[in-house]
């Protein structure tokens, strides 16, 4: 099965380079010469443009940062004719709305479309682990499924068209919450004297356990593998978690849901990006937290 995939950054590479080690034949693209030259080096064929790497492909994936990129990319840039019936799949995260919308006019240029988002970080891309929620058909969730195993462990048939998005942005929106979360709390342990290992280790064994906790604890030197250890860098940036809770709030306001929680996070990620900072790991929030950036009075009382 001939494959183009479109977006080789933080999470594109390390996915594409499961498919071409599990055997398929792929191309890649990236507007990035640089993100090219990474692909290459990898031993992935990557040419210079869009067209060539597209030529005679049967899948396209795309994994870009926003909706408005993967519109672009399906609809704007030539591809359709060069692509006539193949299948698109769209691991990016975007609004389920956008996906639908997305999904009708690629339908109408003779190809079909899946929102497959993931789950994961670049930790599942690199080990392969991801979680993928599919939304399609059964007969197209049958049709990925086996390029889906090749880069993640779990893969969720959601529903129809936009179902994955759907799942994909509840998820995003507990993270962004959870993070603020431990955020908070490691902080106020910290202030309180408490050995931050210790603690860390205390509460993953009590009520205060998460998947935030164990994997992005944000004080330096816990978890070695957290970006708080590597001074913030991504990861998954600020700006892109902004983008995630964004699309939350859309589907709170449609559904009179008061979304307080939501838009807290909304507006610590708000002051991560004001300072400046919004290329960091969503995880440097706990700046925020530690008051260590220009104080947003708003968020007092
Ligand atoms: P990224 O910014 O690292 O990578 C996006 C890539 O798309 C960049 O290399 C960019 O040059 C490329 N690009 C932009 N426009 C393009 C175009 N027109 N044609 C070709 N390439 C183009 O983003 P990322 O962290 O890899 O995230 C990608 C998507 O996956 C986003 O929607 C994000 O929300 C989602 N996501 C990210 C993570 C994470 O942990 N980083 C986890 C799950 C989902």
């Amino acid at each position: 099965m001939k494959i183009c995939w479109v977006g080789l950054g933080h999470m594109g590479l390390p996915m594409v380079v499961h498919l071409h080690r599990a055997g398929f034949d792929v191309s890649a693209f990236d507007v990035s010469a640089e993100a090219r030259a990474a692909a290459a080096a990898v031993g992935l064929r990557a040419p210079d443009t869009l067209l060539e790497a597209a030529e005679g492909a049967e899948v396209i994936f795309t994994m870009l940062p926003t909706g408005d990129h993967v519109r672009k990319v399906l609809l704007e840039s030539g591809l359709d004719q060069a692509t006539a019936g193949a299948m698109c799949v769209d691991s990016s995260t975007i609004s389920p709305a956008q996906a639908r919308e997305i999904s009708a006019e690629v339908a109408g240029t003779g190809r079909s479309f899946v929102d497959a988002p993931v789950s994961g970080g670049t930790a599942g891309a690199e080990d392969g682990t991801l979680t993928f929620m599919v939304g399609g058909t059964a007969e197209q969730f049958a049709h990925v499924t086996p390029l889906l195993e090749a880069m993640g462990r779990r893969h969720f048939h959601v529903g129809g068209t936009g179902c994955g998005q759907a799942a994909k942005l509840v998820n995003n929106m507990m993270l962004a919450m959870n993070m603020a979360s431990v955020s908070e709390a490691a902080v106020i342990a910290d202030r309180l004297g408490l050995d931050a290992r210790t603690f860390w280790e205390i509460a993953q064994v009590s009520s205060g356990d998460s998947w935030v906790l164990r994997n992005f604890y944000p004080i330096p030197g816990v978890v070695p593998t957290s970006p708080a250890s590597h001074d913030f860098a991504p990861g998954f940036t600020a700006l892109l978690m902004r983008k995630d809770v964004g699309l939350a709030l859309d589907e709170t306001s449609a559904h009179a849901v008061p979304g307080a929680m939501t838009h807290q996070a909304a507006r610590l990620l708000d002051q991560l990006i004001q300072a400046g900072e919004g290329h960091l790991d969503f995880s440097a929030v706990v700046r925020v937290a530690a008051g260590e950036l220009p104080a947003d009075t708003s968020l007092a009382g």
